[in-house]
Formats: structure tokens, sequence, C-alpha cells
């Protein structure tokens, strides 16, 4: 018998800002007005958690990406959760949505979690895709090194496809962006609301149809989208993954804490 569904809280935590990208820079297909047009991106995790359990979902980069990638980090994720009383070094699951540097660039701030992770996503990012260095860009080796490692310590549960983890939490496959990428749909009191991470990098990439330039498979991001809407309520329930309206949109969890943490189990104020 099935467990009786939970509600659940959800968070945006921010870490990062890169206030340099363009629009070229962010789409596949060019646009008549968009060149050099400014379209800044922010870096969070996300946190879903109730009386019963907390999950994170990605775990962020740390410092040396930050100076690689050219990319500021406002906070470290260990500090933006603490921020809403989750200490990294206790949480026990962390949902990992994808391998790319900005989302699997914390794990060893984690080191009693157990990281959910899709099998196609491991085996893109450890398979023979990876001989080129153009589709290894998004990827950093020591986090997928850091990745098997945890493999080989019993600390990863593979999923193939979509998968309950908790009454309420559930893992859906997309792919499109990274092979193996997946979105969470957690049962909230406004509904079900779509934490997209990278599945939709913006606002623009699922209301208008515009594909992220980073793809490995245009056809499933577009797929993608749809199914995203399928999984929400309304739109309304989507949450995208890098869009700084998120923060506009989403009240912050007090006043001292707004760009830090918002609410996304609430309706969000748009316009
Ligand atoms: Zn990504
Ligand atoms: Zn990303």
């Amino acid at each position: 018998m099935a467990a009786e569904r939970q509600t659940w809280e959800v968070y945006a935590l921010r870490y990062a800002h890169n206030g340099n990208r363009t629009r070229p820079e962010n789409f596949v297909l060019p646009e008549p007005d968009g060149h050099d047009v400014p379209m800044p991106l922010d870096y969070f995790v996300w946190v879903i958690r109730n009386e019963h359990r907390t999950f994170v979902v990605d775990t962020g980069f740390g410092a040396v990406a930050a100076k690689k990638r050219g990319v500021p980090l406002l906070r470290t994720v260990p500090e933006a959760l603490a921020t809403i009383g989750v200490d990294a070094a206790t949480v026990k699951d962390v949902i990992v949505s994808h391998l790319h540097y900005d989302h699997a660039g914390g794990v060893g701030e984690f080191p009693e979690a157990t990281f959910h992770l899709q099998d196609a996503e491991m085996a893109y990012a450890t398979g023979r895709h990876m001989c080129f260095e153009a589709v290894q860009r998004p990827f950093e080796v020591e986090d997928v090194v850091a990745f098997v490692r945890k493999l080989y310590g019993g600390k990863v549960s593979f999923h193939d496809g979509d998968a309950e983890l908790a009454p309420g939490v559930t893992i859906h496959m997309i792919g499109g962006h990274s092979a193996g990428l997946m979105c969470v749909r957690v049962w909230t009191e406004r509904g079900w609301v779509v934490v997209a991470s990278d599945c939709a990098h913006f606002y623009e990439n699922i209301e208008l149809g515009k594909p992220f330039v980073i793809c490995f498979d245009l056809g499933a991001m577009m797929n993608g989208f749809n199914t995203i809407r399928l999984l929400a309520d309304s739109p309304d329930h989507i949450v995208p993954g890098h869009d700084p309206l998120v923060l506009q949109y989403y009240p912050p969890v007090s006043e001292e804490l707004r760009g830090i943490a918002h609410r996304l189990d609430v309706p969000p104020t748009k316009g």
C-alpha cells in the first residue's frame, strides 16, 4: 500500500551570480535583436523538507570552479543552506539533477548523504561522449571522479527514469540539456511544484519554447518542456534553474534573507 502523500516546504537558495552573460550565449537560435543584450544567470541549490525528511537538490560549485569559470560565489553552498537551518554535514539525501559543474561540484560538502542520480547521467559523464572537449565543457573531471568514489563508497542511489523518493517527492527523467538530466516534483500546500533545475534555465526557455545553448538532445529538451508542464499544476508551479526572476517572484524567508533564501511553496507574485 502506498504511503500517504506528505506536504513539503520548498526553498531556492542562491549561492552565485553571473552578470556577464548575454542573450546569444544562452539560446541556441539567433534572435534578431538579441546581440549583446545582458541576460544574467543566478545559481541555486534547492531544499525540500518537512518534519520527516530533508532533501537537498544539487550541490553547487566551490571556490576552485568559481575562479576557473569566472563566476564569483556570493556564499558557499553550506553557508546558503545554513541560512535556513540545514547542516550540509548531516544531510542524508541529495538529489543530483545532472553532473554539470554548477550542480555536482560540492559533493564533498555532504559526507553523510546518499546521492540520487540517473543511470544515464553517470553513463554519459563517464562514457564515449566525453572524448570530445566540446561535450566535456560543462563538466569537471574531479566532480565526476568524486561521484565514482561515492559510488564505490556505497553512497549513490541510481534511478532509471521516474521514481518516488518519498510520499510527495518524485524525480522525473528529462534529458535534453544533459543525457540524464532530471527534474523534481514536490507536493506543497499550493499543489504540485516542479523544481526544474536545468530542464528550464529561464522562464523564457519553457514559456516561449526556446532551447538553451548547451544541448545534448534537442528533441528531448523540447519534449521535456511539455513533460514539465504536465507535471506541474500550472505554469506558476514551474521553477526554472537559473532565472534571476525567481527571486523577484517568490518571497524571501525573511527580509535579511532577501536574495539568498526564498520560499517556493507559496504562490509567486508576478509583475
Ligand atoms: Zn547544466
Ligand atoms: Zn546549471
